[in-house]
């Protein structure tokens, strides 16, 4: 099967157009933001009940909905084209596959924690000591880097509860709030990975030129969408003698837009800024001189 060795399903029909083959979430917390996201990029698919495959109407792709865990495998083996996954698995299952773009949803941190009144204060102390974990192979890296060897126990859930049951000595485990942490009177002492979900591809898909034009499709797509969600339309009436200042606070992209007004003297400025800068752009564009602005999201923005 074009001698990519292990393939269960090939990837790409023998004949015709390449169709590609994307890994989902079936269930759980990355799924309805990525449905969301694919849905935003235009794809058009059904998405209901317990189905383990969609077919987009409108591109060349094909959606496999799995268990998280299972998809860094996917990518590696050549199952499919594309994942879309916690960094924190493809870390866990060391997985051959090449990080394209994060998605900025389903952050998270894998940390080491132990319980909130335990003398222990960093990592080292817990090198010979017992770790309780769902990530065994994130967890027993982290602490061969650190030249220690604790005892791993995995646990397919609640790991949290470990420690309080005197089970270990510490855990490593995924937190997004610190909540559960908190909860379980647990304390984390170091942070290993920082995560969110990202999109991966398998090595030799990318290097196949049929699939790597609708993989880069996909790419400026979603670089369209998260681009957009960054900025803010500003629309603004201002007398033209503030213009400089207002320049000075919003370069826009390029330059602002500035279209005259039947009132002579005023113009209204058009621009966009980027949302983390927001309000303190809007203070600032008041105090230039700027009256009735108008903000709105901007859906997709090619850069
Ligand atoms: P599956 O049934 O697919 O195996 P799961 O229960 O193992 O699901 P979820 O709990 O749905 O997995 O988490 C999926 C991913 O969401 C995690 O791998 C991680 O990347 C991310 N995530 C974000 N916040 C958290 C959190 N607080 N706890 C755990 N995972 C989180
Ligand atoms: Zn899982």
């Amino acid at each position: 099967m074009g001698g990519r060795g292990v393939d269960f399903v090939p990837a790409t029909a023998e004949t015709g157009a390449p169709t590609l083959k994307l890994a989902m979430q079936r269930s759980g917390r990355l799924t309805q933001d990525t449905l969301d996201l694919l849905h935003a990029i235009g794809l058009q698919f059904e998405s209901y009940g317990q189905r383990l495959f969609s077919h987009c109407r409108n591109f060349p792709l094909s959606i496999l909905y799995g268990r998280d865990d299972d998809i860094p495998g996917y990518v590696a083996l050549g199952t499919v084209d594309l994942g879309i996954v916690g960094r924190n698995l493809i870390y866990e299952e060391n997985a051959a596959v090449e990080e394209l773009l994060p998605l900025g949803f389903g952050y998270c941190a894998l940390v080491v924690a132990v319980l909130r009144d335990s003398p222990i204060a960093a990592p080292t102390e817990l090198s010979s000591r017992r770790i309780a974990t769902s990530y065994p192979n994130s967890a027993r890296r982290f602490f061969d880097e650190l030249g220690g060897a604790p005892d791993i126990i995995e646990l397919s859930g609640s790991v949290e509860v470990a420690p309080s049951l005197g089970l270990a000595d510490g855990v490593v485990e995924l937190t997004a709030t610190g909540s559960t942490l908190l909860l379980n009177d647990l304390r984390s002492i170091h942070t290993i990975l920082e995560s969110e979900a990202v999109l991966v591809a398998n090595p030799v898909a990318l290097a196949d030129p049929g699939r790597r034009v609708n993989i880069d499709r996909i790419l400026m797509r979603i670089d369209a969408v998260r681009a957009a969600k960054r900025y803010k339309y500003l629309m603004m009436n201002a007398p033209e003698s503030a213009l400089p200042a207002i320049r000075a606070v919003v370069p826009g992209l390029k330059a602002p837009t500035v279209v005259p007004l039947a009132d002579p003297g005023w113009v209204a400025v058009h621009t966009a800024v980027e949302e983390e800068a927001f309000w303190e752009s809007i203070e600032r564009l008041r105090a230039a001189g700027a009256t009735e602005i108008l903000v709105s999201s901007l859906e997709k923005l090619m850069l």
